[in-house]
């Protein structure tokens, strides 16, 4: 037998998959040990699960990991980034600048706070904002900018931080790709001044459901407490919040079930030996793809200081020039059939979406978006058409996120790469070119 089965006929066409067994197990996550099990069955059968005593205990060592003064845990990440929000004070009018290529939960909630979300382009490298688009953002109601380390890639802090502070903008990281990742040899989360973390079953810190706000910061912690933590609004000292205490600002009851707390602390004991693991396997891997002309890891180059942290939602840049025009959704099918189990595209630009142009979500006979905007402003800023963001879903691929180091089973789909781009001229005659790349949500195609 040669280098693939059956000579290079792709597995599409009938030939035998690349990818020759089942190794489900390279990929399940998050990884459960009896340790696990038994700190959750002990929160159980005590009766403990809506207490905060093993919260924040789970916060204290969080905060020790990640490397800021204070972590707050909510029931997920969209509830954590909420919280900062507030925290940093974001309210009536104000504009926040995102990125338009991230998950709707690094933005959306600014709706409840009566802000206005405004979209910059990302970097086509990074797939991280790009920092020369921010100012292009910027009016004199901008409050705050949100960086999305986006699949696991540190955004250009250098870069971003001295706009911001240019025009006095707090910056708010949204981790949730993106945990014990390395900028620059600092882990991302403590360059702005909150950070929030997603913690939910499929992230690289996987701990169920359940999200994390950190920061230094003393004010804004107290008043994320006072927004989404109401039972424990007798840790607040700030003499103008306390007057508020007692009922959650805004209506948000954000607590952390204490069976994630309780996972998460047994979590934190692995995750540095598990996410050594992962970046081992997945530079093995990328190594070799980036060997392959047409496609190309992304990640950070090497030497950098750079770091991935667990490789949530590995991507490789796909051109299709290399492949006389093949579509990234027929070169997909293709490694499907190889038993290479991945997709096209990634998230969606969310500036498209109607939740961020017409869509009157709180029926005030006007979009949301602009409702609580002055009139008579100009709005080009929110309407301007974002290139790369609008593009990318027909140029990346998503790369299996290995979870072991066997370099057998690796090399195997290191194979079933080879063999599509190879063999990429078997698919040309029936390349309906499938329009549909990526989602706004990386577990379904909606
Ligand atoms: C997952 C995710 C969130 C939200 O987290 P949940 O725990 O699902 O609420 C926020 N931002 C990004 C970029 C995410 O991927």
């Amino acid at each position: 037998m040669g280098k693939y089965n059956l000579n290079g006929v792709l597995a599409l066409l009938g030939g035998l998959p690349a990818v020759t067994a089942d190794y489900s197990d390279m990929f399940k996550w998050p990884i459960v040990t009896r340790e696990h099990c038994e700190a959750v069955l002990k929160v159980i059968n005590t009766g403990n699960m809506s207490g905060w005593d093993i919260t924040m205990e789970f916060e204290k060592a969080y905060a020790e990991n990640f490397e800021r003064k204070y972590a707050l845990a909510c029931n997920n990440g969209t509830a954590a980034i909420h919280c900062g929000f507030f925290g940093m004070g974001i309210g009536n009018g104000d504009e926040v600048i995102c990125p338009s290529l991230t998950y709707w939960a690094s933005i959306l909630q600014v709706y409840s706070l009566r802000s206005v979300p405004v979209f910059a382009d990302i970097d086509p490298q990074t797939l991280c904002i790009d920092p020369n688009d921010i100012e292009n953002c910027i009016t004199k109601r901008t409050k705050a900018i949100v960086v999305v380390h986006y699949a696991g890639m540190p955004a250009d802090m250098d870069s971003i931080m001295p706009v911001a502070k240019k025009h006095n903008l707090k910056v708010f990281e949204d981790c949730s790709h993106a945990h014990a990742a390395l900028y620059k040899g600092m882990q991302v989360g403590t360059f702005g001044d909150a950070a929030g973390f997603s913690l939910m079953s499929g992230k690289s810190f996987a701990i169920g459901e359940g999200g994390v706000l950190t920061t230094d910061n003393k004010e804004i912690y107290e008043r994320a407490i006072l927004f989404g933590m109401y039972e424990r609004h007798g840790m607040i000292e700030n003499e103008q919040l306390k007057k508020y205490i007692g009922i959650p600002a805004g209506g948000y009851k954000y607590r952390m079930h204490q069976a994630s707390s309780a996972f998460g602390l047994v979590q934190l004991k692995y995750y540095k030996q598990q996410f050594a693991e992962i970046d081992e396997a997945m530079n093995y891997f990328c190594d070799k793809i980036d060997g392959i002309s047409g496609l190309k890891s992304h990640r950070p180059a090497k030497n950098s200081n750079m770091t991935k942290g667990g490789w949530y939602f590995p991507l490789a840049f796909y051109d299709s020039g290399q492949f006389d025009g093949l579509s990234v959704g027929r070169f997909v099918e293709a490694m499907n059939a190889e038993g290479v189990k991945i997709r096209s595209g990634c998230n969606r630009p969310l500036h498209l979406h109607p939740a961020f142009n017409d869509m009157d979500i709180y029926a005030a006979g006007q979009p949301t978006r602009t409702a609580d905007m002055p009139n008579d402003i100009d709005t080009k800023h929110l309407t301007r058409s974002l290139p790369v963001s609008e593009s990318i879903n027909d140029k990346v691929i998503q790369l299996p996120w290995f979870k072991h180091f066997r370099k057998d089973v690796v090399d195997q789909y290191v194979q079933a790469f080879e063999k599509v781009t190879e063999g990429y001229k078997q698919l040309l005659h029936d390349d309906k070119r499938r329009a549909e790349n990526g989602g706004y949500s990386s577990a379904f195609r909606i």
